[in-house]
């Protein structure tokens, strides 16, 4: 029997384990995937470090990390791969022989879902809203599927600032450049892709004004829940293309599966799962 599982706050509404279990009972795998809810289970934090040992003394194959831990895995972990040390941000923990590595799936789960959801949109300048975790995994992806110049705001303008630059570091001069909310320029861009929470059902309204969508933009959103947010309807209605968040989820799904099992993840069939759910 693999183990694996979710550590994160308030996860108990999670479609990981419906994902991971159906793929793996779809490949004749017996597989476990627990959710480790720190909320739920009345955990401080700092119980972390020791949680990731016991999974690994116990041969656990890995497990997926989410907010607000993201970061805070890092100094546990014995290696990082160079997906996760581009981001920043670990979302998946491999566990082999007691060893911890840490990979970042977000980035190629959204690359992947705009190269299929979207193909052909015009990258030379991407407006982007959200500089947090799941922003600094969709401004790499945007930047490595050869998006030109990602724009970034965020509500906490140094979070922007101190992404651009860290992006502008890596992928050369100019490529990322932070921009205030209230001084957006979306004559400029192509397409407009929000990595804030806003859109939940929890927090419906859009980031930004829906008049500042033009149909001549590409408009992606990354909250899932529900698939088309207010965002996406808006532009819709105005005859964008859009794309909404449940290609990145089988994305990173499906890559995390394949780091814990060791065998290839039909994302077809984790799709298929995804919508019975
Ligand atoms: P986070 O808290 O790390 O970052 C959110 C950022 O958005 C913060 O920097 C915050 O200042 C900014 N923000 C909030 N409201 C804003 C507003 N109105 N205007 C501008 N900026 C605003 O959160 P995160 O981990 O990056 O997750 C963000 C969202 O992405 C969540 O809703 C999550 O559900 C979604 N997500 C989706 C996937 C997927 O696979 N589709 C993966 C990860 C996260």
């Amino acid at each position: 029997m693999l183990r694996t599982g979710l550590i994160g706050r308030s996860i108990l509404a999670s479609r990981s384990p419906w994902l991971h279990e159906q793929e793996a009972a779809a490949q004749g795998i017996e597989l476990a995937y627990e959710l480790f809810d720190f909320t739920d289970r009345e955990w401080d934090d700092s119980a972390l470090g020791r949680l990731l040992d016991r999974l690994a003394a116990e041969g656990y194959a890995g497990v997926n990390i989410t907010f607000p831990f993201k970061q805070a895995v890092i100094p546990l972990l014995d290696e990082l791969a160079d997906c996760a040390r581009l981001v920043g941000a670990v979302n998946t923990v491999a566990m082999r022989d007691g060893r911890k590595i840490g990979y970042n799936t977000d980035k190629t789960g959204f690359e992947t879902s705009l190269a299929e959801g979207l193909p052909g949109a015009a990258l030379d300048r991407v407006l982007q809203l959200g500089a947090g975790g799941a922003g600094a995994a969709v401004a790499n992806a945007l930047l490595s599927a050869g998006t030109g110049t990602v724009m970034i705001a965020d509500l906490d303008l140094a979070r922007a600032e101190n992404l651009a630059a860290l992006l502008s570091g890596h992928f050369g001069p100019g490529r990322a450049v932070a921009c205030r909310m209230d001084r957006l320029d979306t004559s400029v861009v192509d397409g407009i892709v929000n990595t804030t929470p806003m859109g939940m059902a929890t927090n419906p309204a859009p980031a930004i004004a829906v008049d500042l969508i033009a149909p001549r933009h590409w408009v992606a959103d990354i909250v899932y829940f529900p698939l088309e947010t207010e965002l996406l309807r808006a532009a819709r209605l105005r005859g964008c293309r859009t794309l909404d968040g449940s290609g990145m989820v089988i994305g990173q799904a499906a890559r995390a599966f394949e780091i814990f099992t060791e065998r290839r993840a039909d994302r077809h069939r984790m799709r298929a799962s995804f919508s019975r759910h």
